[in-house]
């Protein structure tokens, strides 16, 4: 017999499959959630969900890293083994690369990484600089900040800016200030985790403004709709940020279910869901929107460097509904 807890999970989780019905034939697209710290089940929720590409910007992990090599070895799995597994669940991949700004902060570490910036966002898939930005607004997160700056321009990569949680304001005001002297056109730009405070300055400036679905906290996807309903679809994009904490991978299309009950076009939807973030990550030359039409064809056997996502034994996953593990 299970708990009253247990029947109100269960009820929850018929009714947002219900919701999700209102999307059904729509296409998503999330640009920022760190698929390394999400499971396969991750993958084919969101492939059923009608997610068909995402961008993992590259991230702390948690904790600290001790050493360069661990950066190197996550940007390769960035562009590599990660962009692998979500091809197994119909999914394409793309990543922008960065050092995030509390990494900044080991100065020595940060130099090192600097110099191993540049061989690989110039790789395939990589759709810009990020996500970088301020976190505690320190001095050695402004250099760093402003050396990415100036190594996406000379390389034509858009750039994807983290705007840290304390201090919103003045901080999200600061990254775009920074953005500008560094001669960075705001249409290259993605200003991240905006909420009502900060949206009306980042668009009044020409910036594209991206929003983060945070469950049961600060930006839930209510007050998402109101923002599409007081500023329009142009410029504005939703993503999950879903990483190793509690986040919500399907952001997206829950988000966009919302928009569907509250009257806001599907056009609406479709710009901030999925076509402006296209638009705006386009412009590295590294993203197709005609690819994202082409379906992938799913073979779950298939291998990178020799591993596959399946286990001794295993066949393709195919009945996602079934209460049968086999
Ligand atoms: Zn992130």
């Amino acid at each position: 017999m299970c708990s009253y807890h247990e029947q109100d999970r269960a009820s929850m989780g018929q009714r947002i499959a219900l919701d999700l019905e209102l999307v059904k034939g729509l296409r998503f697209f999330d640009p920022h959630i760190h698929m390394v710290s999400r499971t396969t089940d991750d993958y084919q929720s969101m492939a059923d969900a009608g997610i068909v590409g995402l961008i993992e910007p590259a991230f702390w992990l948690g904790q600290p890293r001790t050493g360069i090599d661990t950066f190197r070895d996550y940007y390769s799995s960035l562009v590599g083994w990660e962009r692998f597994r979500a091809s197994q669940f119909g999914i394409r991949h793309f990543c922008t690369i960065g050092l995030n700004s509390r990494e900044a902060n080991n100065e020595a570490l940060a130099e090192a990484v600097m110099e191993l910036l540049p061989f690989y966002i110039y790789k395939e898939g990589v759709v810009g600089v990020g996500e970088i930005g301020f976190d505690d607004q320190t001095a050695a997160e402004e250099k760093y900040y402003r050396l990415q700056l100036e190594l996406a321009k000379e390389a034509g990569l858009p750039v994807q800016v983290h705007t840290p949680h304390r201090d919103k304001t003045r901080g999200t005001s600061r990254s775009m200030d920074i953005a500008l002297e560094h001669g960075l056109d705001p249409g290259m730009v993605i200003i991240d985790h905006n909420t009502e405070e900060t949206v009306k300055e980042v668009l009044d400036k020409g910036f594209w403004a991206a929003f983060t679905i945070y469950p049961f906290t600060k930006m839930g996807n209510e007050r998402m709709v109101q923002i599409v309903k007081e500023y329009g679809p142009e410029r504005i994009m939703v993503n999950s940020a879903a990483d190793w904490g509690i986040s919500d991978p399907l952001a997206v299309p829950k988000t966009a279910a919302l928009m569907v009950k509250s009257g806001i076009s599907k056009v609406a939807i479709e710009l901030v869901c999925y076509k402006n973030a296209i638009t705006a990550f386009a412009q590295s030359g590294q993203l197709d929107e005609g690819l994202l039409n082409e379906k992938i064809d799913v073979d779950q056997g298939q291998k990178f460097e020799g591993n596959s996502i399946l286990r001794g034994g295993q066949q393709p996953r195919r009945d996602t509904g079934s209460i049968i593990i086999s």
